[in-house]
């Protein structure tokens, strides 16, 4: 259903109008029989309001026409996007063809040009890559909202907005919420889509390659029970979830070690242990010892028995079969806030929307 015509020679945009322009229009092409032409398939058409209020253009006769078969949501998504265009500061149009590609929304402003596709049907991931390179070869920039993203892009155990990020394809998860307004999901938020796609025009949206978590964290320690491999009675470590959160929200793995330093042994973190360990609350537990290196840093956990160093292969292999405890919300746990001079970071490719414009990818 398309949103544009020329009316009397006058490119009209069906969103861009208000009620009384919209009822205004609608009496002068009745009063003064103006034709109606929809450029999408150059055939006549006429206004048309939708039961959910939408504004937009019908074919008068039969036709084969793209923009026919397209859905009410579609219809409503390519709406919200106009006027975000407008908000943006950038002119749009919609149903705009060209030779090789036609897209749901052209922004335009200077010689910039940004395609919206709205996908509500399936796509496949290398035909949105074959369009993709369409624009690309006519420098038109486009970019993708897909109600359900193409396998290859959804991650394992994703959930919302985990979607893995191409730098040639920009691609976001679109959907509908309960009272039929269109949410943008992206690293585990949601946003209204008008105001992602003014955040995309205005260049709050970017690609980064690396994520980098804040300064200040809060660290968690689960407990998990270990056999000693020379003594094989059983006592508690605890391990560092390593996952972090960026500035824009993006959950991550940094590429430092769990095992290290940074975490486990973390002054802050060792401080917190002796605090739940002189507080009672490890009474049921047995607590690993940890073994200190000549310069009094704590570089392992040993056996609390026979003094057996824990190296990092025990370690793994004790983790490997505990794994299901660091979802148990009652596991015995401790946590530490933990100050960093530099923030840690990882590698992990996304698309970085941070409320306060600190991109992963600046410099810090
Ligand atoms: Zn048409
Ligand atoms: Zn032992
Ligand atoms: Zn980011």
């Amino acid at each position: 259903m398309p949103l544009r015509a020329l009316i009397d020679g006058v490119e009209i945009i069906a969103p861009l109008l208000d009620d009384a322009a919209w009822e205004a229009l609608r009496r002068r092409v009745a009063d003064e029989r103006l034709p109606v032409v929809l450029p999408c398939c150059d055939v006549e058409g006429y206004l048309r309001r939708s039961k959910s209020g939408t504004r937009h253009f019908a074919h008068k006769q039969k036709s084969n026409c793209f923009a026919k078969g397209e859905t009410l949501e579609h219809l409503r998504a390519k709406a919200e996007i106009v006027l975000a265009c407008r908000e943006a500061g950038y002119s749009a149009s919609t149903e705009v063809a060209a030779d090789n590609w036609r897209a749901d929304v052209l922004a335009t402003r200077g010689n910039v040009r940004i395609a919206f596709e709205v996908q509500w049907s399936f796509l496949r991931l290398d035909e949105a890559l074959r369009r993709q390179r369409r624009y690309s070869r006519d420098s038109v920039r486009g970019c993708w909202f897909f109600r359900r993203p193409p396998k290859p892009l959804q991650r394992d155990g994703s959930g919302a907005g985990l979607l893995e990020a191409r730098h040639d394809l920009p691609l976001f998860h679109l959907f509908a919420s309960a009272d039929d307004s269109f949410l943008v999901a992206l690293n585990e938020q949601v946003y209204p889509l008008r105001d992602f796609v003014v955040a995309l025009l205005r260049g709050e949206v970017r690609f980064c390659a690396m994520a980098r978590a804040n300064t200040a964290d809060t660290l968690r320690a689960t407990f998990f029970e270990l056999a000693c491999p020379r003594c094989a009675r059983r006592c508690h470590a605890y391990y560092v979830d390593p996952t972090q959160v960026a500035g824009c929200g993006l959950r991550f793995q940094p590429d430092s070690d769990w095992y290290s330093t940074d975490f486990a042994f973390h002054p802050a973190l060792l401080a917190a242990f002796e605090r739940y360990q002189t507080s009672g609350s490890g009474a049921r537990l047995h607590l690993c010892g940890l073994q200190r290196d000549s310069s009094g840093q704590v570089v392992a956990f040993a056996c609390p028995y026979c003094r057996a160093v824990f190296d990092r292969g025990v370690m793994e292999m004790a983790l490997y079969g505990a794994r299901r405890f660091w979802d148990d919300p009652f596991a015995e746990a401790f946590e530490a806030v933990i100050q960093r001079k530099t923030a840690l970071q990882g590698a992990a490719p996304h698309w970085c929307y941070p409320a306060d414009g600190r991109f992963c990818c600046n410099n810090p």
